[in-house]
């Protein structure tokens, strides 16, 4: 293949039956922050994989490190048996990440996916309390599987299912993600009120921004307090970190402000460093209740994301990268609260924090059409929300000062064009 011809992958009459996310190119090369298709043009990259490639692309010293390992034949495939590369990985996550900020967590490999983790922590906290519900707000996406899905607050995905998906109780999102009024207190009243014949559930599970339910991000006051009812009321707190976590917001785990320890953590996409597939089931010791096999799967801990994902931890031996988020993040907030101003058709209004920022287009259609534009004008940008109102900042957090401002010039265009 020597062109940017999509036929092969949209063409549904083909005997190739597959589709593409909508960038009409074929992507070939990849540094950093920039992409670059068939035909040589370059893109700016503020999509990361989704949050997948939170250090960008092909980080050199991750590479250099996957090139040694397999040059050394490196056994890559290993199940859950234990390897070099594994030891290594555990020992850097234990040494770099978990023991700086206290947490004392076991670590499961649950399978490859950011699903896959948030199944194991669903399974884990009913097994744990023996209770079925698990509660989860409106908006939240936790996965696409049975399980995830039925915690994910999107009527159009739950659909997919093709059957009622209904052993969860879902949390109207306004009311209790930050909103100024007495969500949560309406919440404890809910868990106390014996007479409802309702059942106490296993587990509350949220994202402390919202990464595809639109980047509403939930204040740490209101964190705080769930993870008091939580523990008020027996209930595992599951903060599902696959989006949100590994330096998204400004800190590596995102509830960090918070200093709330999670009864479970998810993790996935980042985690493995350059974007390998990986995924963890942070888990307190005292919940650490799988018997062996009780949940294992073929590609649970892939080598070479153990290999990658120990480089990405040294950039989390100093607080340069955390700094970088947060700095940046300010100029990023600031930049779209001008957008928000100088361009009224937007009908804006802010979302997010850290690099998990957008804006909310109260107009129908438009931020698709600005992501549209966007990609015209060689920017990689994303939507988010129930109905893609939110156009979605999402630059790697190692992005430079110029990768950044050209970036953001983009968008001003890119905004400019769409609305004039
Ligand atoms: N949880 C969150 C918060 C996510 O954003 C996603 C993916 N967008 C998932 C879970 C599911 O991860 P995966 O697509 O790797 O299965």
């Amino acid at each position: 293949m020597n062109t940017n011809d999509l036929s092969s992958f949209n063409n549904y009459e083909s005997e190739v039956r597959s589709y593409v996310r909508g960038f009409p190119t074929v992507f070939h090369k990849a540094k950093g922050y920039k992409l670059w298709d068939m035909d040589g043009k370059e893109y700016v990259d503020f999509f990361s994989g989704a949050g997948a490639l939170n250090y960008g692309h092909n980080d050199e010293k991750m590479k250099q490190k996957v090139i040694e390992y397999i040059q050394e034949d490196g056994v890559i495939h290993s199940l859950d048996m234990a390897s070099k590369a594994k030891a290594e990985f555990l020992e850097a996550f234990h040494d770099i990440i978990l023991k700086p900020r206290s947490l004392d967590y076991k670590i499961m490999f649950p399978g490859p996916t950011g699903t896959n983790t948030v199944e194991a922590a669903l399974k884990l906290a009913r097994k744990v309390t023996g209770r079925t519900n698990v509660v989860s707000f409106t908006n939240g996406f936790h996965g696409m599987t049975i399980g995830a899905l039925s915690v994910t607050g999107n009527a159009f995905k739950r659909k997919g299912a093709g059957i009622p998906l209904n052993h969860t109780v879902s949390m109207p999102y306004d009311k209790y993600l930050g909103a100024n009024d007495l969500g949560l207190e309406y919440f404890e009243r809910f868990l106390e009120d014996g007479g409802s014949g309702l059942d106490k559930p296993a587990a509350v599970i949220l994202e402390t921004v919202q990464g595809e339910g639109g980047l509403n991000a939930a204040r740490m006051e209101w964190i705080k307090e769930v993870d008091r009812i939580c523990k008020a009321h027996d209930i595992l707190l599951i903060i599902d970190d696959v989006q949100a976590g590994v330096g998204r917001t400004g800190t590596f785990f995102s509830f960090e402000p918070a200093g709330i320890k999670p009864d479970i953590i998810c993790l996935s996409k980042s985690i493995g460093g350059n974007g390998s597939p990986l995924a963890l089931t942070l888990i307190k010791p005292e919940y650490d209740k799988f018997a062996p096999g009780e949940h294992n799967g073929t590609f649970r801990g892939n080598n070479l994301a153990f290999v990658a994902a120990t480089q990405s931890f040294q950039y989390w031996k100093d607080d340069a990268l955390e700094k970088n988020v947060q700095t940046k993040a300010e100029r990023i907030h600031a930049f779209l609260e001008k957008m928000i101003s100088e361009y009224p058709e937007l009908k804006g209004s802010h979302r997010g924090r850290g690099f998990m920022q957008g804006v909310f287009c109260n107009v129908e259609g438009l931020a698709d059409k600005i992501t549209d534009k966007c990609f015209e004008h060689g920017l990689i940008m994303e939507t988010a929300g129930p109905n893609d109102e939110v156009f979605k900042l999402f630059p790697p957090i190692t992005i430079d000062d110029e990768g950044l401002e050209t970036g953001l010039k983009l968008l001003e265009q890119s905004i400019k064009d769409t609305v004039s």
